[in-house]
């Protein structure tokens, strides 16, 4: 069986954790992209097949550029399209692949040792509203202390290609701006984990609008979107 083509984040391996985000060669997983739906369909199904042997449970959720984290346990099968509004989830046991989807924005990649992983959407607006610091207190309040997490920040536009307003500026850096300028949505992120006492923490040298041939990028005009997929191997 072919798999689904990906970047793969070997940071986690090593206490059982996959981590990975597909390629633009792994075709779009937006049902609200232009593609027929039932093609789209196809690549979750093909996922979720590759998945089995680590996880028998799938779960997206319904971005919308917030802060809310879902927290998933087991005790069900198959692919769950959480109804709820949510930009970030935790899974809270092993066995539950979280999913969400991007093309611009950063996926964040949280995992601990123990097999607890969380995954996070965060653009411009749940950068500014520190979606990442929110999970990261979620975890905490799990008993998983912040410098026993990893992270990993996977691709997403880079900050030389990515300008914003004065005003998303000022939102980001909380600095007074009087003109639009680029910023690094990663690096304000690791800002905002290390701050929280998060220890380790990569970045992925892939920007989804340079390297836009690998990746989808809304900036660049893409209505695709590829998913990023975090998973503790467990029945
Ligand atoms: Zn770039």
């Amino acid at each position: 069986m072919d798999a689904v083509p990906k970047e793969i984040i070997p940071d986690f391996e090593s206490w059982g954790i996959s981590a990975f985000t597909t390629t633009r060669e792994a075709g779009t997983f937006s049902l609200s992209s232009t593609e027929p739906v039932s093609e789209v369909m196809g690549r979750w199904s093909s996922l979720q097949r590759e998945l089995w042997e680590r996880a028998r449970r799938l779960v997206s959720i319904r971005q919308v550029h917030g802060t809310r984290v879902l927290v998933h346990t087991g005790g069900w099968e198959g692919w769950l399209r959480a109804g709820e509004e949510a930009d970030g989830h935790i899974a809270a046991e092993k066995g539950i692949a979280l999913a969400v989807g991007i093309a611009d924005c950063v996926p964040v990649f949280i995992a601990h040792p123990s097999g607890i992983v969380a995954l996070l959407h965060s653009g411009w607006r749940g950068t500014g509203a520190r979606i990442t610091t929110e999970a990261i207190a979620a975890l905490a309040r799990y008993g998983l202390a912040p410098d026993e997490l990893a992270m990993h920040l996977g691709p997403a536009i880079c900050g030389r290609c990515y300008e914003v307003s004065a005003d998303v500026r000022e939102q980001l850096t909380g600095q007074p701006a009087t003109r639009p300028g680029n910023v690094d949505l990663r690096s304000l992120i690791a800002e905002h984990a290390t701050e929280m006492g998060v220890q380790k923490i990569t970045v992925s040298s892939s920007c989804t609008r340079c390297d836009n041939d690998r990746f989808f990028s809304h900036r660049a005009g893409d209505a695709g979107r590829q998913i990023a997929v975090i998973v503790a191997a467990g029945a």
